[in-house]
């Protein structure tokens, strides 16, 4: 809603500089403090992206909905429905009375190992401004904000708390910040997170040309920076330098500090009057301000948000390969083979994560529309990077001391081995980082023989199993990248144990001090190695078969949050299970979930491979929906997928380039991210950015130019020409003309996704402006359109052609700051 301008004005001069000082940081991790005395209400965020967790722990939490993640409504290539997923994000947000979501996340696919490219939309800049336009326009027509980030320069994780990218201003201008500026100027966005790492240097939070100069000054953004969670580093810089927001609280370098610094002089009162006001109208905007209701937090699962997350799975999952297998003949005997054949993999790790309603597995998917009787099943071998956390509930004796001595002054319950403690533990009982816990619950194997049992934990920890030492990160912890980077790694011990037997399991954990982000977490698991048996009962199943659906890919362990990728290939024998697999069965259908591009040695001998992502709770039976031709595979590549890792731009022998260097990450690569990248040094993808393929046909024609200048439009008909329905991406690429610093060959600026009845055809006009043509020239601070003749090219993937032609422009150039 628009913010009532004269009343916040009023409010914040009726405000005492220490109640303003107050709204400018949170009160705890979720919220900011209320003002009673002014009758100012408490204003909410959750995370974000793909649901609403709510204000609890990363883990557990009430249940939300679980929508498609970023890379996988980046597939859609359809703002439209990324749109209506908008809206129904914003009902969940309401469900969880905050008023502000932590989304959408907007970096860029640069490196193909980020662990958080899951979370985002694309490799390319015009792509995901597109999306996140549409995401936050349906949130904020529903009063909810977006707060698109991390701005800017967050493509790894690798020491991301602390890491410099080092990226030209005409990278930036051109790769990097159009999401965001595309989310100011066209979506009004009225909330941004500032990134954990350094610009060039300085901590984004406290980055004035960042802050001050691009996003307020040239794109005239008039609402709320907040920082990262523990992201904001310093009082008056931040402040001064246009960082509205410390998150979360209650405050490390605001409140008495901030004060002081006023006092002082550091920081200007009128510094804060603007900043507060700024609170005040997002406050406003989302309703906030007049919020007094008593916290409550609802699980409002929705019989057509659960329909709207089942089409847009479809939508987003991509048809790579296709001997004409799929969609799967009626009447077929199906081998469901994989890790993630009875295992649903549904998101991504990290903060993105959320206590979905439900699960469904593509097991559970295909069983649902056939029957079990015409499934096989065969796990084949495992993917996981932990080993599954013990489930079942553990009885929790908390002590307020890190000795596990005394009496407990707390006892509670627990879920399972698998906990991250942020705030009030052990019901206020203990202080956050002086405390320690003994789990204890039990483990009951499967099957007999030796097991492998593993924990982790951001604090001390060690297990025990039937009272015997099997595992610790007590004595040996060191760092690790578990628990965004706060956690050991997993240190594991072998364990024999029986079948029919019910084992004691005993976990004990103390805390201890944080390295940036203050919470302690533990996650503790087992598993029984399936070894060689497990491909070769695999191939069994394949063989009694008609199809053989492999089922395989990564876990939000792998694609998650504070750590990233080792490597592109799949993980643990998965690649060696598709092959056994594929040569026992010639009708073999690979289904990948993963947040990126894998090796995949295997793509010429398997029938057909299907790109599925991690598309939330109704995984399963989007899944389904694709294999047995219910629907259309709608999806499009929104990242290249390279051969092998080392083709990728970021893949370099300068350690600078990737991971970093002393504390410096550099994008020497520029502007050639992505496609842009393989194009220029001539290296052919395995598949190309903008590819997938339909379950019918598409023919373009009837192309026709018009638009004068700059505003050029490219108009086609599209028609399909098979038996049943389906949706085909137009996209339009610019050739740019010969400038003076180095150009992509092709750059995508306009496309256009047309779900079309069989036999039907339709127009479709795209219009381009003159900043698709357009160069940022850093030392004149302008962009510039370089004279002479831009190519245009209309194509179905990065590397095709249905149609070129070109425009014959004129030099033009334009401050950066003009809107
Ligand atoms: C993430 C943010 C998230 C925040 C709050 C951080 O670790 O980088 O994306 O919104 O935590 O959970």
């Amino acid at each position: 809603m628009p913010a009532d301008e004269p009343r916040i004005t009023a409010l914040v001069d009726a405000m005492t500089l220490q109640e303003q000082v107050s709204l400018l940081s949170g009160s705890d991790f979720w919220s900011l403090p209320a003002i009673d005395r002014l009758g100012i209400g408490k204003l909410r965020v959750t995370d974000g992206p793909n649901g609403a967790r709510g204000g609890g722990a990363f883990i557990g939490g009430v249940k939300s909905a679980a929508f498609p993640v970023g890379i996988a409504l980046g597939a859609t290539w359809n703002p439209e429905l990324v749109r209506e997923i908008g809206v129904a994000l914003a009902a969940e947000v309401k469900s969880k009375q905050a008023h502000v979501l932590l989304a959408p996340t907007v970096n860029i696919h640069r490196s193909v190992t980020n662990g958080r490219n899951f979370e985002c939309y694309s490799e390319d800049p015009v792509l995901t401004s597109e999306l996140a336009v549409g995401y936050i326009n349906g949130l904020q027509s529903q009063d909810i904000s977006a707060t698109i980030k991390h701005f800017v320069g967050n493509e790894s994780e690798i020491q991301r708390t602390t890491i410099s990218s080092e990226i030209d201003e005409r990278t930036l201008r051109e790769v990097y910040l159009p999401p965001f500026e595309a989310a100011v100027k066209r979506s009004r966005v009225w909330a941004v997170m500032s990134s954990y790492n350094r610009l060039n240097g300085s901590f984004t939070s406290e980055h004035g040309w960042l802050l001050n100069t691009v996003l307020r000054g040239d794109w005239g953004f008039d609402g709320v920076v907040m920082s990262d969670w523990f992201g904001s580093h310093s009082t008056a810089a931040t402040l001064n330098n246009g960082m509205d927001l410390e998150m979360p609280g209650p405050s490390r370098d605001r409140g008495d500090k901030l004060l002081a610094a006023v006092a002082a002089g550091e920081v200007s009162a009128e510094t804060v009057r603007q900043a507060v006001l700024r609170i005040l109208r997002l406050m406003a905007r989302t309703g906030a301000l007049d919020d007094h209701r008593p916290f409550a937090e609802a699980a409002d699962n929705r019989p057509e948000h659960r329909a709207l997350i089942r089409r847009a799975g479809a939508e987003g999952a991509v048809l790579l390969t296709n001997d004409g297998t799929l969609p799967l003949a009626s009447g077929a005997r199906i081998a469901v083979i994989g890790p993630n054949a009875k295992t649903a993999q549904i998101m991504g790790g990290g903060s993105a994560t959320i206590n979905a309603h439900y699960r469904v597995s593509i097991w559970d998917g295909l069983a649902t529309a056939l029957g079990e009787a015409a499934l096989i099943h065969a796990p084949g071998c495992a993917s996981e990077r932990y080993h599954p956390t013990f489930r079942g509930l553990f009885k929790a004796e908390f002590f307020a001391n890190k000795s596990l001595s005394g009496t407990p002054v707390h006892v509670g319950e627990q879920e399972d081995a698998l906990v991250m403690w942020l705030e009030n533990i052990a019901d206020g009982k203990v202080l956050p980082g002086d405390f320690s816990v003994r789990l204890t619950g039990s483990y009951a194997p499967v099957q007999s023989g030796t097991h492998v049992a593993g924990i982790r934990s951001a604090g001390l920890a060690r297990l025990l199993i039937d009272g015997k030492h099997v595992a610790e990160s007590w004595e040996s912890w060191s760092p690790g990248t578990a628990f965004f980077e706060e956690g050991s790694p997993e240190m594991t011990g072998e364990v024999v144990l029986q079948a029919g037997r019910t084992y004691p399991v005993v976990i004990e954990f103390a805390a201890k001090a944080a390295k940036w982000l203050a919470f302690s977490a533990l996650g503790a698991g087992i598993s029984r190695p399936l070894g060689a048996a497990g491909i070769a009962d695999a191939v069994a199943a394949a063989k009694a078969a008609d199809v053989a659906v492999v089922c395989v890919g990564r876990t939000a362990d792998w694609d998650g949050e504070g750590q990233d990728l080792p490597h592109i290939t799949l993980p643990g024998d998965q690649d060696a299970l598709v092959a056994a697999v594929a040569a026992a069965n010639p009708r073999t259908v690979v289904v990948l979930q993963t947040g990126g591009p894998v090796e995949m040695p295997w793509a010429g001998d398997v029938a057909a491979i299907l790109q599925a992502w991690y598309p939330g709770q109704e995984a399963g039976n989007s899944v389904a929906d694709v294999l047995l031709g219910h629907a259309e595979p709608g999806g499009r590549l929104p990242q290249s997928f390279p051969v092998q890792w080392s083709d990728n731009p970021a893949h370099s022998q300068d350690p600078e380039v990737y991971p970093g260097l002393d504390g410096k990450v550099r994008y020497r690569e520029g502007v050639f991210v992505g496609y842009r990248h393989y194009q220029a040094h001539g290296i052919d993808p395995l598949f190309a950015f903008g590819h997938g393929l339909s379950y019918t046909s598409f023919a373009l024609s009837d192309v026709r130019q018009g638009g004068s200048g700059t505003d050029a439009t490219v108009t086609v008909r599209i028609t399909n020409t098979g038996r049943r329905a389906g949706s085909e991406v137009v996209q339009l690429y610019v050739t740019p003309a010969a400038a003076p610093v180095p150009r992509p060959r092709r750059e995508l600026k306009a496309f256009a996704k047309l779900h079309l009845a069989a036999g039907e055809s339709r127009e479709v006009t795209l219009t381009l402006g003159r900043r698709d043509f357009a160069w940022f020239d850093v030392a004149a601070r302008q962009w510039v359109v370089s004279p002479g003749s831009h190519g245009l090219v209309l194509a179905r993937r990065a590397d095709g052609s249905d149609w070129s032609g070109s425009v014959d422009l004129a030099a033009q150039n334009w401050s950066a700051a003009e809107r």
